[in-house]
């Protein structure tokens, strides 16, 4: 079963069984291929040994070849590791999904509803640029297994849809896309972009992203090559302005960046992010793979507004001055030339054509993330408690306390859950003391540091 799943890898040049042809399987599951076998003879027996016309089946029939096949148990076992290995491609009968199995977009942002508050419009460009992605898949696909050959001239070819994220810290940017993965249910790969340097350069190599993806996959190339990857502070990769050294983290690796964005076939290391002698490789083309690159992007309102402002004092002057002072989501004027200016190379900014901005969140959606998604905090709180047979009710000023209190801290969403341990450890500690009782309401005083929780005992 095992066997069949996955593929054979040559035990000494650890190329895989699709690259180096079929190997014979040694005792002590020991793989070898056609040409690391052939070397081994030719040094054995000097150059030009011709294997072609030896049955290998017989191996252990050769009379100066000391190979006790007969007690093979004791044998070290010389498997290699199961990270490493790689599952078989399957024969392609169909394309790997229909038409019907992807989603409509407003399908994907219903359900993208149920876990992220807020950020609707950023919400509803997803769901039509993932499910364009896919019709785009689904049409590559056809056309290769039908190996259409109708001239380049009359067919329609479909960009690929990739995204640019651009909010503030917290504001669910990852969380959006993890949601999106998991109703997708294809591979997700999170990378940092502040880890990759350009190849030679001590950091990860830009390969290692889809090596992580292969990883999500379970080594299955094919799922991975239908799968997300989602480059977080893609921002710190931006053009550093006037160095002298040269800009192994910034520019360059914007450029190595563009063969993977475009899709290309990118040889990976299984089971590793490092390339070594060791390591079986493998080919996964990036064409199906889509990208999606977030960042805060620190500075980018302050040049929008300058720009805005320029443009402006030409012509109707103070009020929309005003205005954009004011405006909290100034964000969505953003344009390529804003982002050009930040740093990011236009041959990048190409390749990422849809770009997406997350509002910041305000008290209103930080009290709505505390309660509604499927698996909000509260909802957890909640639960912990009625098993312990005590209902925990929040007051609504506690809530609009706790939102006011993230927002103060300035990582937003994300400090919801770090506010509310504080206070919810000392309840969750005392609770389970009293069986009698009944309730517990948070009030704003305690959290305040005014007054303990209100509590009720049964009956
Ligand atoms: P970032 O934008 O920095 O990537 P994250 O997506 O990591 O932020 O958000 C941190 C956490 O905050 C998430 O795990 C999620 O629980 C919560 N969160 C953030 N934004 C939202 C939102 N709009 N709706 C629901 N939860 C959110």
């Amino acid at each position: 079963m095992e066997e069949q799943e996955y593929e054979k890898i040559c035990y000494m040049c650890r190329r895989p069984e699709s690259k180096a042809g079929s190997m014979i399987t040694m005792p002590g599951n020991m793989c070898l291929c056609h040409d690391c076998l052939q070397k081994t003879f030719d040094s054995v027996m000097g150059q030009g040994a011709d294997l072609s016309h030896m049955d290998l089946s017989h191996l252990s029939g050769f009379p100066y070849m000391n190979m006790n096949f007969s007690n093979t148990e004791n044998l070290p076992q010389m498997e290699i590791p199961k990270k490493q290995q790689v599952k078989k491609k399957k024969e392609k009968k169909g394309p790997d999904f229909e038409l019907k199995d992807i989603p409509a977009p407003h399908v994907i942002k219903q359900r993208l509803d149920e876990y992220v508050i807020g950020q609707n419009q950023a919400k509803k460009v997803i769901s039509v640029a993932v499910y364009n992605h896919y019709k785009r898949v689904y049409a590559e696909e056809m056309r290769t297994l039908l190996a259409d050959d109708r001239s380049s001239a009359e067919e329609i070819s479909i960009e690929k849809s990739n995204i640019l994220m651009i909010g503030p810290t917290g504001s669910g940017k990852t969380f959006l896309v993890r949601t999106l993965a998991k109703l997708l249910d294809v591979p997700l790969a999170i990378a940092d972009a502040t880890s990759l340097t350009e190849a030679g350069y001590i950091g990860d190599d830009i390969e290692s992203v889809v090596s992580k993806l292969l990883a999500a996959a379970d080594n299955d190339v094919e799922k991975a090559e239908h799968g997300i990857i989602f480059i977080d502070e893609i921002d710190k990769i931006a053009k550093k302005k006037e160095t002298h050294t040269r800009d192994v983290s910034g520019e360059s690796v914007q450029q190595e960046l563009l063969k993977l964005l475009e899709g290309s076939s990118v040889e990976v290391p299984v089971g590793s992010n490092q390339k070594n002698a060791l390591t079986p490789m493998v080919t996964v083309n990036t064409d199906n793979i889509l990208f999606i690159c977030g960042g805060a992007f620190p500075d980018l309102e302050h040049i929008i507004r300058e720009r805005l402002m320029k443009k402006s004092s030409m012509g109707f002057g103070a009020e929309l001055k005003d205005q954009y002072e004011q405006d909290a989501d100034i964000l969505r004027h953003v344009t390529s030339s804003d982002l050009r200016n930040f740093g990011m190379i236009p041959e990048f900014l190409g390749r990422l054509p849809v770009v997406v901005t997350l509002e910041k969140l305000t008290v209103d959606l930080l009290v709505r993330i505390l309660k509604e998604p499927r698996n909000a905090i509260l909802k957890q709180y909640t639960r912990l408690l009625e098993m312990d047979e005590v209902k925990l009710i929040f007051e609504d000023e506690a809530l609009e306390w706790i939102a006011r209190e993230a927002i103060k801290r300035e990582t937003g969403a994300r400090a919801l859950r770090a506010i509310l341990e504080e206070y919810m450890l000392d309840i969750m500690y005392e609770i389970p003391k009293d069986p009698n009782i009944g309730s517990v309401v948070v009030t704003r005083p305690y959290l305040e540091h005014k007054g303990g929780p209100v509590i009720r005992m049964r009956g």
